[in-house]
């Protein structure tokens, strides 16, 4: 189904109780279903606010999300995140850790250790159920969250930069391994991320946001065939990719010049 993002505004208080601070303002956003959409703009430009606005976790200062025609008013396991901290639970398993949601959920043992065997699998971690946070790698931990996402069933994924913590070599097979998922079930998935290559390598569309106040300041169709995970090189070295870099960059830095010195 549709998100619909309509009319977002939002303001922090500040510390001092009287002050307050804009973080987005008037964001509207339509999001077809089974799309890979994602959020590409300098720090705090309103990013993580506006995913966790969608998941219902944050109730925005005015305006709404419609998910299929329904007002979003708070979490539902219809949507799942993935953090880039990956926020396991250190003294679970892997296992233990994409239980959890569905053990919240009230989903009994037997049940839920039936559920997770498959996306365990799906992220390849089938024989390190057992393994604590601390034994695993971090491309591996971000496993874990992607599993313990995709544990719930959901329909929409929201990703705010799940790979911002890994390195280069590790990242670029998590996009590919992303991508081959994404191509089984093509869920709706709104990612967030930081780098320009990687939003392109990944999307449908991406969304550019600038600062004070966070708004959008561009929304880009990026046409490129699908697969992307069968012979990423190509597609990486492809005029088209290195067009729609080059234009994105473009508008990416007019973004940051913008902005405070840093
Ligand atoms: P991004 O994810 O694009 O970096 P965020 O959504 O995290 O941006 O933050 C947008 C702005 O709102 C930033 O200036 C940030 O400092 C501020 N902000 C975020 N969370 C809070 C909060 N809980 N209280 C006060 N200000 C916040
Ligand atoms: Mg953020």
């Amino acid at each position: 189904m549709t998100i619909e993002v309509r009319n977002i505004s939002h303001g922090y208080p500040g510390r001092d109780g009287v002050s307050y601070f804009q973080a987005l303002s008037d964001v509207s956003l339509s999001i077809d279903s089974g799309t890979f959409v994602s959020f590409l703009g300098p720090s705090g430009c309103g990013k993580t606010t506006l995913l966790r606005i969608i998941n219902g976790l944050i109730t925005p200062t005015a305006g709404e999300i419609r998910i299929g025609g329904e007002r979003v008013s708070g979490p539902k396991s219809d949507r799942a995140m993935v953090f880039q901290e990956f926020n396991l639970l250190p003294w679970r398993t892997a296992r233990g850790n994409v239980e959890f949601p569905l053990e919240m959920q009230g989903v009994p043992k037997a049940e839920r250790e039936r559920v997770v065997t498959r996306p365990l699998a799906q992220v390849s971690l089938e024989k390190f159920g057992d393994f604590y946070p601390h034994q695993l790698s971090g491309g591996m931990k971000q496993r874990v969250g992607l599993a313990r996402a995709l544990g719930v069933g959901p329909a929409y994924l929201l990703m705010d930069e799940p790979f911002g913590a890994l390195d280069p070599q590790i990242r670029e097979m998590m996009q590919l391994e992303l991508m081959k998922l994404w191509d089984s079930d093509r869920k709706t998935v709104v990612f967030v991320t930081h780098s320009v290559d990687e939003a392109v390598f990944l999307s449908d569309r991406v969304i550019m946001f600038g600062t004070s106040p966070g708004r959008i300041v561009a929304d880009l169709t990026i046409d490129l065939p699908r697969p992307r995970w069968v012979d990423d090189e190509a597609i990486k070295t492809s005029p088209q990719f290195i067009q729609y870099r080059n234009d994105i960059w473009r508008l990416l830095k007019r973004q940051l010049n913008s902005m405070p010195a840093i």
